[in-house]
């Protein structure tokens, strides 16, 4: 039986390139987006080119749909392998909350129910079905504005969502030690997207490279890492 693997956030962007990359190496896909119609014409765009990818609407701030979606796995496959938690909002690249000093708890709150509750709900609801037959390859969709580490300032919210969804990365990595389910966080490089912009340097092709590189990653791959360009990044 083929791979499975579910990607959030897949109409446009990353999330949409990593579906076609995944199923470029016959992995079966489920391309997930909370707006149908977008995430339908996505589908319909990558069974143009010849890809296995079928649709299933996902919301990730709702705990309802994530449950649909499970449940959908569970009947259609039985099982799950690769988990992208990719969907992501950047509320504060855009106003006037720049500075931890003007940060909105709406926006921390929205922010967070995207970004962290999001991965944490579906990783508790889907990596059962990993456990199962013990394979598993999650990738959590981070970025550089989640390394503390670095002095960089602005956009609060999403750098506080982003470091807590690379230490969340952690505790799943750990409770799953003995495990074949890998558990890792990316940072894609600033990347021409909605989101990134027109004036990011990378391509998108080079911004899932190591996205798909941990979706795929032998037995004996990393866990619990953070990483850019496949190399390991402090945070
Ligand atoms: P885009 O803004 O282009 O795409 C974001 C995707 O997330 C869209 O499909 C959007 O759906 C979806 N989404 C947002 N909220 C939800 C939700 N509640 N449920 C389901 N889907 C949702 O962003 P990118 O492709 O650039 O970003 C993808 C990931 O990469 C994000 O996590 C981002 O933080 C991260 N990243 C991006 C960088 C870049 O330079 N582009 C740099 C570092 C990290 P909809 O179309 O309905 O809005």
């Amino acid at each position: 039986m083929k791979k499975i693997a579910i990607v959030t956030g897949a109409n446009r962007g990353l999330g949409f390139e990593t579906c076609r990359q995944l199923a470029s190496k016959d992995i079966q896909v489920v391309l997930t987006s909370r707006d149908e119609t977008k995430g339908k014409a996505a589908v319909e765009k990558l069974q143009a080119e010849g890809l296995d990818v079928v649709y299933h609407p996902l919301d990730v701030t709702n705990a309802e749909s994530i449950e649909h979606l499970a449940q959908f796995i569970r009947n259609e496959f039985g099982k799950l392998d690769i988990l992208v938690n990719n969907a992501g909002i950047a509320r504060d690249f855009t106003d006037a909350e720049n500075s931890i000093f003007n940060t909105k708890i709406d926006t921390l709150q929205e922010t967070i129910e995207t970004n962290l509750y999001g991965p944490l709900l579906l990783s508790q609801a889907l990596i059962p079905l990993m456990k199962k037959h013990n394979y598993g390859r999650v990738v959590n969709v981070s970025s550089g504005a989640g390394q503390l580490s670095e002095m960089n300032t602005g956009y609060p919210a999403y750098r506080i969502s982003k470091t807590a969804l690379n230490a969340l990365t952690r505790l799943f990595a750990n409770e799953l030690k003995d495990t074949n389910i890998l558990v890792n966080a990316v940072c894609p490089g600033w990347v021409k997207t909605d989101m990134g912009g027109s004036n990011a340097p990378r391509t998108l092709e080079q911004g899932v490279d190591t996205i798909v590189w941990l979706a795929t990653l032998p037995d004996d791959g990393a866990t619990s890492g953070f990483w850019r360009d496949r190399q390991p990044i402090p945070w």
